[in-house]
Protein backbone atom coordinates (compact mmCIF):
# COMPACT_ATOMS: atom_id res chain seq x y z
CA UNK A 1 0.00 0.00 0.00
CA UNK A 2 1.59 3.11 -1.22
CA UNK A 3 2.18 6.19 1.41
CA UNK A 4 -0.28 8.85 1.37
CA UNK A 5 1.52 11.72 -1.00
CA UNK A 6 1.78 14.85 0.39
CA UNK A 7 -1.15 17.66 -0.83
CA UNK A 8 -0.41 19.17 -4.03
CA UNK A 9 -1.43 22.38 -2.59
CA UNK A 10 -1.93 23.17 1.18
CA UNK A 11 -5.32 24.58 1.44
CA UNK A 12 -6.04 26.18 5.39
CA UNK A 13 -9.27 24.90 6.92
CA UNK A 14 -10.52 26.77 10.05
CA UNK A 15 -11.15 24.29 13.04
CA UNK A 16 -13.52 25.39 15.97
CA UNK A 17 -12.44 26.91 19.02
CA UNK A 18 -11.88 24.35 21.53
CA UNK A 19 -11.38 23.92 25.48
CA UNK A 20 -8.42 22.34 27.26
CA UNK A 21 -8.27 21.52 30.98
CA UNK A 22 -5.86 22.61 33.19
CA UNK A 23 -3.30 19.79 34.12
CA UNK A 24 -0.98 21.64 36.72
CA UNK A 25 1.33 24.13 37.00
CA UNK A 26 5.16 23.99 38.00
CA UNK A 27 8.08 26.58 38.10
CA UNK A 28 9.96 24.49 34.99
CA UNK A 29 8.37 22.90 32.58
CA UNK A 30 10.74 20.65 30.34
CA UNK A 31 9.10 18.94 27.17
CA UNK A 32 10.60 16.24 25.62
CA UNK A 33 12.40 13.28 27.69
CA UNK A 34 16.10 12.57 25.30
CA UNK A 35 18.94 12.97 26.98
CA UNK A 36 18.47 17.04 26.58
CA UNK A 37 15.09 16.52 28.81
CA UNK A 38 16.77 14.30 31.00
CA UNK A 39 19.36 16.83 31.98
CA UNK A 40 17.18 19.70 32.47
CA UNK A 41 14.35 17.97 34.62
CA UNK A 42 17.10 17.04 37.06
CA UNK A 43 19.46 20.08 37.05
CA UNK A 44 16.16 21.93 37.73
CA UNK A 45 15.00 19.35 40.58
CA UNK A 46 18.29 19.85 42.31
CA UNK A 47 17.93 23.93 42.15
CA UNK A 48 15.02 23.17 44.40
CA UNK A 49 11.92 23.71 41.57
CA UNK A 50 9.03 22.03 40.91
CA UNK A 51 9.30 20.08 37.96
CA UNK A 52 7.07 18.32 35.15
CA UNK A 53 8.95 16.71 32.59
CA UNK A 54 6.20 15.77 29.33
CA UNK A 55 6.83 13.26 26.81
CA UNK A 56 5.43 12.05 23.59
CA UNK A 57 6.14 7.94 24.09
CA UNK A 58 5.37 5.66 26.91
CA UNK A 59 9.06 5.65 28.17
CA UNK A 60 12.21 8.32 28.16
CA UNK A 61 15.57 8.42 26.25
CA UNK A 62 14.79 10.27 22.84
CA UNK A 63 17.03 9.02 20.45
CA UNK A 64 18.81 6.46 23.35
CA UNK A 65 15.72 4.51 23.47
CA UNK A 66 13.19 5.48 20.52
CA UNK A 67 16.22 5.18 18.00
CA UNK A 68 18.73 2.77 19.76
CA UNK A 69 21.24 5.32 19.21
CA UNK A 70 22.89 2.78 21.95
CA UNK A 71 26.66 3.93 22.83
CA UNK A 72 26.97 7.76 24.38
CA UNK A 73 29.78 9.00 22.34
CA UNK A 74 33.21 10.00 23.57
CA UNK A 75 33.37 12.61 25.94
CA UNK A 76 37.26 12.72 26.33
CA UNK A 77 39.68 14.74 24.89
CA UNK A 78 41.36 13.50 21.73
CA UNK A 79 44.13 12.08 22.34
CA UNK A 80 47.37 12.75 20.00
CA UNK A 81 47.39 11.43 16.80
CA UNK A 82 49.87 10.75 13.98
CA UNK A 83 49.61 10.09 10.24
CA UNK A 84 50.84 6.97 8.08
CA UNK A 85 50.55 6.64 4.81
CA UNK A 86 47.52 9.04 5.19
CA UNK A 87 45.77 7.21 7.81
CA UNK A 88 45.72 9.29 10.93
CA UNK A 89 45.98 6.65 13.86
CA UNK A 90 45.81 7.67 17.37
CA UNK A 91 48.45 7.44 19.48
CA UNK A 92 48.12 4.81 22.71
CA UNK A 93 47.51 6.28 26.13
CA UNK A 94 50.54 6.48 27.35
CA UNK A 95 51.04 9.51 24.63
CA UNK A 96 48.58 11.07 26.74
CA UNK A 97 44.97 9.67 27.41
CA UNK A 98 41.86 11.71 26.69
CA UNK A 99 40.63 13.12 29.75
CA UNK A 100 36.67 13.62 29.94
CA UNK A 101 35.29 17.23 30.10
CA UNK A 102 31.50 16.26 30.96
CA UNK A 103 30.28 15.81 34.74
CA UNK A 104 27.44 16.49 36.21
CA UNK A 105 24.09 14.18 35.54
CA UNK A 106 26.14 12.51 32.49
CA UNK A 107 28.09 10.90 35.02
CA UNK A 108 25.25 9.93 37.41
CA UNK A 109 23.49 7.95 34.45
CA UNK A 110 26.47 6.56 33.91
CA UNK A 111 27.24 5.09 36.96
CA UNK A 112 23.40 3.88 37.56
CA UNK A 113 23.45 2.16 34.47
CA UNK A 114 26.91 0.50 35.20
CA UNK A 115 25.34 -0.58 38.54
CA UNK A 116 22.59 -1.69 36.65
CA UNK A 117 24.72 -4.25 34.38
CA UNK A 118 23.10 -1.64 31.72
CA UNK A 119 26.24 -0.21 30.45
CA UNK A 120 30.26 -0.88 29.84
CA UNK A 121 32.08 2.02 31.29
CA UNK A 122 34.45 4.37 28.77
CA UNK A 123 38.30 3.03 28.60
CA UNK A 124 40.57 3.48 26.28
CA UNK A 125 39.87 0.24 24.94
CA UNK A 126 36.33 1.39 24.34
CA UNK A 127 37.54 4.42 22.38
CA UNK A 128 35.68 6.36 25.10
CA UNK A 129 32.69 5.45 24.10
CA UNK A 130 29.63 4.11 25.92
CA UNK A 131 27.92 1.16 25.01
CA UNK A 132 24.71 0.43 26.52
CA UNK A 133 21.64 -1.36 26.70
CA UNK A 134 18.10 0.46 25.77
CA UNK A 135 15.94 -1.22 27.87
CA UNK A 136 18.16 -0.22 30.81
CA UNK A 137 18.29 3.78 29.60
CA UNK A 138 14.83 2.93 30.18
CA UNK A 139 14.51 1.90 33.74
CA UNK A 140 17.28 3.74 34.66
CA UNK A 141 16.25 7.21 33.98
CA UNK A 142 12.71 7.15 35.74
CA UNK A 143 14.77 6.07 38.65
CA UNK A 144 16.63 9.21 38.62
CA UNK A 145 13.55 11.24 38.14
CA UNK A 146 12.55 9.61 40.70
CA UNK A 147 14.93 10.02 43.02
CA UNK A 148 14.93 13.75 42.15
CA UNK A 149 11.41 14.29 42.62
CA UNK A 150 10.66 15.12 38.94
CA UNK A 151 7.00 14.39 37.64
CA UNK A 152 6.48 12.86 34.59
CA UNK A 153 3.48 12.52 32.21
CA UNK A 154 3.47 10.18 29.22
CA UNK A 155 1.76 9.62 26.04
CA UNK A 156 1.21 13.63 25.76
CA UNK A 157 2.62 15.48 22.44
CA UNK A 158 3.40 19.22 22.41
CA UNK A 159 1.33 21.19 19.99
CA UNK A 160 1.02 24.60 21.38
CA UNK A 161 2.30 27.24 23.79
CA UNK A 162 -0.05 28.76 25.89
CA UNK A 163 -0.50 32.05 26.79
CA UNK A 164 -2.74 33.13 29.67
CA UNK A 165 -2.90 36.49 31.44
CA UNK A 166 -1.07 35.54 34.21
CA UNK A 167 1.87 33.68 32.20
CA UNK A 168 2.96 30.89 29.73
CA UNK A 169 1.82 26.94 29.53
CA UNK A 170 2.24 24.11 26.77
CA UNK A 171 -0.74 22.53 25.11
CA UNK A 172 -0.41 18.94 25.39
CA UNK A 173 -2.58 16.89 23.41
CA UNK A 174 -3.20 13.32 24.70
CA UNK A 175 -5.84 10.13 25.00
CA UNK A 176 -7.72 12.90 27.75
CA UNK A 177 -8.40 15.30 25.57
CA UNK A 178 -5.96 18.48 25.66
CA UNK A 179 -4.47 19.40 28.94
CA UNK A 180 -2.23 22.76 29.58
CA UNK A 181 0.09 22.52 31.87
CA UNK A 182 0.94 26.03 33.24
CA UNK A 183 4.85 26.89 33.88
CA UNK A 184 7.47 29.84 35.13
CA UNK A 185 10.11 28.77 32.77
CA UNK A 186 9.70 26.13 29.48
CA UNK A 187 12.63 24.02 29.04
CA UNK A 188 12.54 23.01 25.32
CA UNK A 189 13.76 19.67 24.55
CA UNK A 190 12.09 18.33 21.62
CA UNK A 191 15.04 18.19 19.77
CA UNK A 192 13.34 19.94 17.15
CA UNK A 193 12.42 23.22 18.96
CA UNK A 194 8.99 22.80 18.68
CA UNK A 195 7.69 25.39 21.53
CA UNK A 196 10.51 27.93 21.05
CA UNK A 197 8.81 27.64 17.27
CA UNK A 198 5.32 27.97 18.52
CA UNK A 199 6.57 30.93 20.39
CA UNK A 200 7.95 33.27 17.82
CA UNK A 201 11.67 32.33 17.59
CA UNK A 202 13.87 32.34 14.46
CA UNK A 203 15.59 29.38 13.18
CA UNK A 204 17.61 27.66 10.77
CA UNK A 205 17.62 24.19 8.82
CA UNK A 206 20.21 22.74 7.23
CA UNK A 207 23.32 23.70 5.73
CA UNK A 208 24.17 27.20 4.00
CA UNK A 209 24.93 25.76 1.00
CA UNK A 210 21.87 23.88 0.02
CA UNK A 211 20.02 23.83 3.05
CA UNK A 212 19.83 19.92 3.40
CA UNK A 213 20.42 18.31 7.00
CA UNK A 214 22.20 15.10 8.26
CA UNK A 215 21.00 11.65 6.68
CA UNK A 216 18.32 9.75 8.73
CA UNK A 217 19.27 6.45 10.14
CA UNK A 218 17.32 3.31 10.92
CA UNK A 219 18.86 1.68 14.04
CA UNK A 220 18.97 -1.92 14.48
CA UNK A 221 20.45 -4.43 17.01
CA UNK A 222 21.73 -7.86 15.68
CA UNK A 223 21.71 -10.59 17.95
CA UNK A 224 23.93 -14.30 18.14
CA UNK A 225 26.66 -12.48 16.60
CA UNK A 226 29.93 -14.31 16.46
CA UNK A 227 32.34 -11.87 18.14
CA UNK A 228 35.67 -14.32 17.58
CA UNK A 229 34.40 -15.55 13.68
CA UNK A 230 34.35 -11.44 12.84
CA UNK A 231 37.65 -10.86 14.86
CA UNK A 232 39.16 -13.57 12.97
CA UNK A 233 38.41 -12.16 9.58
CA UNK A 234 39.61 -8.51 10.93
CA UNK A 235 42.71 -9.88 11.52
CA UNK A 236 43.01 -11.71 8.23
CA UNK A 237 42.59 -8.19 6.41
CA UNK A 238 43.29 -5.42 8.60
CA UNK A 239 42.97 -2.94 5.92
CA UNK A 240 38.69 -3.44 5.82
CA UNK A 241 37.76 -2.77 9.34
CA UNK A 242 38.71 0.62 11.63
CA UNK A 243 37.54 0.70 14.71
CA UNK A 244 33.43 0.70 14.83
CA UNK A 245 33.46 0.85 10.58
CA UNK A 246 34.47 -1.02 7.17
CA UNK A 247 33.57 -4.02 5.28
CA UNK A 248 34.61 -1.79 1.92
CA UNK A 249 35.12 -4.68 -0.51
CA UNK A 250 32.44 -6.74 1.01
CA UNK A 251 30.03 -3.98 -0.01
CA UNK A 252 31.38 -3.69 -3.11
CA UNK A 253 31.35 -7.06 -4.20
CA UNK A 254 27.56 -7.27 -2.71
CA UNK A 255 26.56 -4.44 -4.41
CA UNK A 256 28.24 -4.80 -8.10
CA UNK A 257 26.07 -8.33 -7.53
CA UNK A 258 23.05 -6.26 -7.02
CA UNK A 259 22.63 -7.37 -3.01
CA UNK A 260 23.14 -3.81 -1.92
CA UNK A 261 22.15 -0.40 -2.87
CA UNK A 262 23.16 1.96 -0.08
CA UNK A 263 23.96 5.53 0.11
CA UNK A 264 27.36 4.71 2.43
CA UNK A 265 30.64 2.80 1.67
CA UNK A 266 31.20 1.55 4.58
CA UNK A 267 28.99 -0.49 7.48
CA UNK A 268 29.11 1.71 10.85
CA UNK A 269 28.42 -0.68 14.35
CA UNK A 270 29.14 -0.51 17.88
CA UNK A 271 29.44 -3.02 20.31
CA UNK A 272 26.93 -3.75 23.43
CA UNK A 273 27.08 -4.52 26.77
CA UNK A 274 26.13 -8.00 25.51
CA UNK A 275 28.90 -10.60 23.69
CA UNK A 276 26.86 -11.58 20.60
CA UNK A 277 24.60 -9.06 20.16
CA UNK A 278 25.48 -5.56 17.94
CA UNK A 279 23.66 -2.24 17.16
CA UNK A 280 23.73 -1.35 13.43
CA UNK A 281 23.88 2.26 12.43
CA UNK A 282 24.15 1.78 8.69
CA UNK A 283 21.10 2.67 6.75
CA UNK A 284 21.15 6.24 5.68
CA UNK A 285 18.20 8.29 4.06
CA UNK A 286 19.03 11.10 2.81
CA UNK A 287 17.37 14.48 1.54
CA UNK A 288 14.40 14.34 4.43
CA UNK A 289 13.95 16.59 7.02
CA UNK A 290 12.47 15.19 10.52
CA UNK A 291 9.97 18.35 11.15
CA UNK A 292 7.93 17.18 7.67
CA UNK A 293 5.25 14.12 8.19
CA UNK A 294 5.96 13.46 4.51
CA UNK A 295 9.57 13.17 4.69
CA UNK A 296 8.87 11.02 8.00
CA UNK A 297 6.48 8.67 6.44
CA UNK A 298 9.19 8.22 3.38
CA UNK A 299 12.28 7.44 5.85
CA UNK A 300 10.12 5.08 7.40
CA UNK A 301 9.80 3.24 5.18
CA UNK A 302 13.00 3.63 3.09
CA UNK A 303 15.02 3.34 6.52
CA UNK A 304 13.07 -0.56 6.39
CA UNK A 305 13.55 -1.47 2.85
CA UNK A 306 17.69 -0.71 3.66
CA UNK A 307 17.69 -2.38 7.11
CA UNK A 308 16.59 -5.76 5.35
CA UNK A 309 18.94 -5.69 2.88
CA UNK A 310 21.74 -4.78 5.35
CA UNK A 311 20.97 -7.77 7.52
CA UNK A 312 20.90 -10.11 4.34
CA UNK A 313 24.21 -8.83 3.25
CA UNK A 314 25.53 -9.50 7.02
CA UNK A 315 24.51 -12.77 6.80
CA UNK A 316 25.83 -13.89 3.33
CA UNK A 317 28.68 -11.90 3.07
CA UNK A 318 30.00 -11.19 6.55
CA UNK A 319 32.23 -13.45 9.19
CA UNK A 320 30.72 -13.85 12.43
CA UNK A 321 27.32 -13.27 11.27
CA UNK A 322 25.90 -16.41 9.84
CA UNK A 323 23.45 -17.34 12.62
CA UNK A 324 22.99 -13.19 13.58
CA UNK A 325 19.47 -12.26 13.61
CA UNK A 326 17.41 -8.92 13.87
CA UNK A 327 16.04 -8.56 17.59
CA UNK A 328 15.07 -5.10 16.70
CA UNK A 329 14.53 -1.94 14.97
CA UNK A 330 13.72 1.78 16.13
CA UNK A 331 10.39 2.68 17.25
CA UNK A 332 10.97 5.10 15.01
CA UNK A 333 13.25 5.99 12.25
CA UNK A 334 16.69 8.06 14.23
CA UNK A 335 16.51 12.01 13.25
CA UNK A 336 19.60 13.58 13.28
CA UNK A 337 18.97 17.47 12.50
CA UNK A 338 16.14 19.42 12.10
CA UNK A 339 15.86 23.23 13.49
CA UNK A 340 18.78 25.36 15.07
CA UNK A 341 17.13 27.79 17.26
CA UNK A 342 18.76 31.40 16.54
CA UNK A 343 19.91 32.44 20.03
CA UNK A 344 21.44 34.96 21.87
CA UNK A 345 25.42 33.13 20.50
CA UNK A 346 25.33 31.54 17.61
CA UNK A 347 28.34 28.80 17.77
CA UNK A 348 30.40 27.88 15.03
CA UNK A 349 32.84 25.50 13.70
CA UNK A 350 35.62 27.38 14.14
CA UNK A 351 34.45 28.38 17.94
CA UNK A 352 34.71 23.89 18.32
CA UNK A 353 37.93 23.43 16.32
CA UNK A 354 39.94 26.08 18.30
CA UNK A 355 38.73 25.30 21.67
CA UNK A 356 37.09 28.93 22.57
CA UNK A 357 36.37 29.74 25.69
CA UNK A 358 33.89 31.44 26.56
CA UNK A 359 32.61 33.85 30.07
CA UNK A 360 29.20 32.18 30.62
CA UNK A 361 30.49 28.70 29.77
CA UNK A 362 27.65 26.40 30.67
CA UNK A 363 28.87 22.71 29.76
CA UNK A 364 31.93 21.67 27.95
CA UNK A 365 32.40 19.76 24.41
CA UNK A 366 35.43 17.86 22.93
CA UNK A 367 33.30 15.22 20.28
CA UNK A 368 34.54 15.98 16.68
CA UNK A 369 32.29 17.34 13.77
CA UNK A 370 30.86 14.26 12.12
CA UNK A 371 28.58 15.64 9.34
CA UNK A 372 27.10 12.17 7.49
CA UNK A 373 26.88 13.34 3.94
CA UNK A 374 23.98 14.92 3.56
CA UNK A 375 23.46 14.01 -0.51
CA UNK A 376 25.26 10.94 -0.31
CA UNK A 377 27.86 8.23 0.42
CA UNK A 378 31.07 9.94 3.19
CA UNK A 379 31.60 10.99 6.48
CA UNK A 380 33.21 14.33 7.17
CA UNK A 381 35.13 14.20 10.39
CA UNK A 382 37.18 17.40 12.21
CA UNK A 383 38.90 16.70 15.20
CA UNK A 384 39.73 19.21 17.88
CA UNK A 385 43.32 19.72 18.56
CA UNK A 386 44.76 17.37 20.84
CA UNK A 387 43.58 17.44 25.10
CA UNK A 388 41.45 20.32 23.80
CA UNK A 389 37.87 21.26 24.81
CA UNK A 390 34.83 23.65 24.06
CA UNK A 391 32.88 25.35 25.56
CA UNK A 392 29.19 26.03 25.46
CA UNK A 393 28.00 29.36 26.58
CA UNK A 394 24.81 29.97 28.14
CA UNK A 395 23.82 32.35 25.36
CA UNK A 396 23.27 29.56 23.11
CA UNK A 397 20.60 28.05 25.12
CA UNK A 398 18.27 31.48 24.93
CA UNK A 399 16.47 32.24 21.67
CA UNK A 400 16.06 35.46 20.49
CA UNK A 401 13.46 37.97 21.34
CA UNK A 402 11.72 34.66 23.72
CA UNK A 403 10.60 35.19 26.82
CA UNK A 404 10.77 32.69 29.21
CA UNK A 405 11.82 29.85 26.75
CA UNK A 406 15.29 28.10 27.11
CA UNK A 407 16.08 25.51 24.56
CA UNK A 408 18.87 22.50 25.08
CA UNK A 409 19.79 19.48 23.31
CA UNK A 410 20.74 19.21 19.81
CA UNK A 411 18.44 22.30 19.03
CA UNK A 412 20.24 25.29 20.45
CA UNK A 413 21.54 28.05 18.51
CA UNK A 414 24.74 27.20 16.07
CA UNK A 415 25.33 26.49 12.72
CA UNK A 416 25.22 22.94 10.56
CA UNK A 417 28.50 22.13 11.22
CA UNK A 418 28.76 23.10 15.34
CA UNK A 419 25.37 21.30 15.79
CA UNK A 420 27.07 17.88 14.27
CA UNK A 421 29.47 18.08 17.28
CA UNK A 422 27.03 19.63 19.89
CA UNK A 423 24.67 16.99 19.04
CA UNK A 424 25.58 14.20 20.51
CA UNK A 425 24.00 12.83 24.03
CA UNK A 426 26.57 13.29 26.54
CA UNK A 427 27.05 17.16 25.26
CA UNK A 428 22.60 17.04 24.76
CA UNK A 429 22.38 16.15 28.38
CA UNK A 430 25.18 18.87 29.92
CA UNK A 431 23.05 21.62 28.05
CA UNK A 432 20.22 20.23 29.08
CA UNK A 433 21.30 20.23 33.00
CA UNK A 434 22.35 24.07 32.46
CA UNK A 435 19.22 25.25 30.85
CA UNK A 436 17.09 23.51 33.79
CA UNK A 437 19.16 24.99 36.53
CA UNK A 438 18.93 28.83 34.49
CA UNK A 439 14.79 27.66 34.11
CA UNK A 440 14.74 26.92 38.40
CA UNK A 441 16.61 29.96 39.24
CA UNK A 442 14.92 32.23 36.89
CA UNK A 443 11.27 30.99 37.91
CA UNK A 444 12.01 31.56 41.72
CA UNK A 445 13.39 35.46 40.88
CA UNK A 446 10.36 35.95 39.08
CA UNK A 447 12.88 37.08 36.00
CA UNK A 448 13.59 36.39 32.36
CA UNK A 449 16.28 33.38 31.74
CA UNK A 450 18.75 36.17 29.58
CA UNK A 451 18.49 38.46 32.57
CA UNK A 452 20.08 35.99 34.36
CA UNK A 453 23.65 36.04 36.04
CA UNK A 454 25.58 33.65 34.18
CA UNK A 455 27.78 33.65 37.37
CA UNK A 456 24.84 32.18 39.51
CA UNK A 457 24.19 29.52 36.87
CA UNK A 458 27.63 28.25 36.67
CA UNK A 459 27.87 28.61 40.69
CA UNK A 460 24.64 25.98 40.80
CA UNK A 461 26.24 24.21 38.10
CA UNK A 462 29.29 23.49 39.64
CA UNK A 463 27.70 22.27 42.47
CA UNK A 464 25.67 19.88 41.35
CA UNK A 465 29.30 18.38 39.99
CA UNK A 466 29.69 20.15 36.39
CA UNK A 467 33.00 20.34 35.08
CA UNK A 468 33.35 23.87 33.71
CA UNK A 469 37.06 23.73 33.15
CA UNK A 470 39.63 26.17 34.25
CA UNK A 471 37.88 29.25 34.67
CA UNK A 472 41.83 30.90 34.72
CA UNK A 473 42.07 30.02 30.81
CA UNK A 474 38.85 32.15 30.09
CA UNK A 475 40.70 35.41 31.83
C1 LIG B 1 21.09 7.62 13.79
C2 LIG B 1 21.72 8.44 14.86
C3 LIG B 1 22.94 8.05 15.39
C4 LIG B 1 23.52 8.78 16.40
N1 LIG B 1 24.66 8.31 17.00
C5 LIG B 1 25.03 8.83 18.19
C6 LIG B 1 25.95 8.12 19.02
O1 LIG B 1 26.45 7.06 18.66
N2 LIG B 1 26.23 8.65 20.24
C7 LIG B 1 25.71 9.85 20.67
O2 LIG B 1 26.03 10.28 21.78
N3 LIG B 1 24.83 10.53 19.90
C8 LIG B 1 24.46 10.03 18.70
N4 LIG B 1 23.48 10.64 17.95
C9 LIG B 1 22.96 11.97 18.35
C10 LIG B 1 22.00 11.91 19.52
O3 LIG B 1 21.29 10.71 19.57
C11 LIG B 1 20.97 13.06 19.50
O4 LIG B 1 21.47 14.22 18.93
C12 LIG B 1 20.52 13.31 20.95
O5 LIG B 1 19.71 12.22 21.33
C13 LIG B 1 19.83 14.62 21.10
O6 LIG B 1 19.17 14.67 22.35
P1 LIG B 1 17.89 15.58 22.56
O7 LIG B 1 17.38 15.28 23.92
O8 LIG B 1 18.21 16.97 22.18
O9 LIG B 1 16.86 15.08 21.44
P2 LIG B 1 16.12 13.61 21.21
O10 LIG B 1 17.03 12.56 21.62
O11 LIG B 1 15.66 13.72 19.84
O12 LIG B 1 14.93 13.70 22.25
C14 LIG B 1 13.80 14.52 22.03
C15 LIG B 1 12.65 13.98 22.88
O13 LIG B 1 11.54 14.86 22.80
C16 LIG B 1 10.36 14.11 22.47
N5 LIG B 1 9.51 15.02 21.70
C17 LIG B 1 9.79 15.57 20.50
N6 LIG B 1 8.80 16.40 20.12
C18 LIG B 1 7.88 16.37 21.10
C19 LIG B 1 6.64 17.04 21.28
N7 LIG B 1 6.17 17.93 20.40
N8 LIG B 1 5.94 16.76 22.42
C20 LIG B 1 6.41 15.88 23.34
N9 LIG B 1 7.59 15.23 23.22
C21 LIG B 1 8.32 15.49 22.11
C22 LIG B 1 10.87 12.93 21.67
O14 LIG B 1 9.96 11.86 21.69
C23 LIG B 1 12.18 12.62 22.40
O15 LIG B 1 11.99 11.77 23.50
C24 LIG B 1 22.89 9.96 16.88
C25 LIG B 1 21.66 10.36 16.33
C26 LIG B 1 21.08 9.61 15.33
C27 LIG B 1 19.76 10.02 14.81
Amino acid sequence: MPALPPPETLEELELPPRKASLATEVDVLVVGGGPAGLGAALGAAKTGASVALVERYGFLGGNATAALVMPLMSFHTQRPTFERQGVTTLLPSDHGPGHPVIAGVVLELLEALVEAGGAVPPTLGTGYVVPFDPEAFKVVALELLDEAGVRYLFHAFASDLYRGPEGIGVVFETKSGPLVIKAGTVVDCTGDGDIAVRAGARYEIGRDSDGLVQPMTLMFRMGEFSRTAFENYVKEHPDQWRGVHGLWDLIERASAAGDLDLAREDLLFFATPHERELSVNSTRITRVLGTDVWDLTYAETEGRRQFRQVVQFLRKYVPGFEEAYPIQSGVQVGVRETRRIVGEYYLTADDLLSARRFPDVIARGSYPVDIHNPNGKGTTLKRLPPDQAYDLPLRALMPQGVDRILVAGRCISGSHEAHSSYRVMPIAMATGQAAGVCAALATRDGRNPRDMDAAEVQDVLRRQGVNLGDNEARQ
